[in-house]
């Protein structure tokens, strides 16, 4: 599914490297955890991926089912099965949610050559979805994140998570502004949209998050590459010793 092999990023702007050597395989179906002190790289990992501006790839390769991601454009990375949440979803305040929601999907359906859905096939499909998820759907009707609780952001982003039905999830869920409710919507999102076909790389800075999730595999990050996986053991090992041990015993 994912594979991220020797991956070298450094600033545009500067010349700062940021990831250095990074490698990564996440099979179908399973949910792989990222941890790792502050600055170590892992926000920046997930914009690469995303496509953002502003970062320059020096060496090595992502690919999802073979193919190169860092030769697509956003659209088409969403279009080939990626999907990325972001720590701070963007407000948008002239776009109502649904009319976003729609806009999204629909661009990914035209990069895979398939047909639009229309307003009625769509507004059927997110009731059911919503539905499904718990959620509101007053909140659709809403401008894009604008006024909404960290814990509607982590609605709105699981709802559009379903929509969109992506084969890779990456989300980058850091510590900041996930109280414990929606850090319990987002372990239940995730768990709720589990499949032997979809992958999930879950960006976390704390342990806790992973007590509702339960990774197949912890990977723990430092100075932009990865220094040590294990199991869920490994997240638990540092909650409870830090992180200072595991990077000194990994080199
Ligand atoms: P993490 O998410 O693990 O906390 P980040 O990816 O946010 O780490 O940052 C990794 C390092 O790169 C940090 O030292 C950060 O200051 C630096 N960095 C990332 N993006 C930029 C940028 N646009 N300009 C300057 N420094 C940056
Ligand atoms: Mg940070
Ligand atoms: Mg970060």
């Amino acid at each position: 599914m994912l594979k991220i092999h020797n991956l070298h990023v450094k600033l545009e702007e500067e010349d700062k490297q940021i990831l250095n050597g990074l490698s990564l395989e996440v099979p179908a179906g399973q949910v792989h955890a990222i941890m790792g002190p502050n600055g170590s790289g892992k926000s920046t990992l997930s914009y690469v991926l995303s496509g953002r501006d502003g970062y320059v790839v020096t060496e090595g390769d992502a690919t999802l089912d073979g193919d190169s991601l860092l030769e697509m454009e956003p659209e088409q990375r969403a279009a080939a099965g990626l999907f990325l949440a972001f720590q701070y979803p963007v407000e948008i305040p002239g776009v109502g949610n649904m009319t976003f929601l729609r806009t999204a999907v629909n661009a990914q359906r035209k990069a895979r050559g398939e047909d639009e859905m229309s307003s009625g096939e769509f507004l059927k499909a997110v009731r059911e979805k919503a539905k499904d998820l718990q959620i509101d759907a007053e909140m659709l009707k809403r401008p894009m994140n604008v006024g909404f609780s960290g814990g509607e952001k982590k609605r709105n982003e699981i709802l559009q998570m379903a929509m969109l039905a992506p084969r890779m999830c990456i989300m980058d869920e850091t510590d900041s502004g996930l109280d414990v409710d929606a850090m319990r919507l987002v372990s239940d999102g995730v768990n709720a949209l589990r499949s032997p076909d979809r992958s999930f790389l879950v960006i976390t800075h704390y342990q806790r998050l992973l007590n509702h999730i339960q990774p197949d595999v912890v990977h723990i990050m430092s100075n932009g590459r990865i220094v040590k996986s294990g199991g869920p053991e490994l997240a638990l090992q540092v909650e409870e010793e830090g992180y200072g041990d595991l990077l000194a015993e990994a080199g």
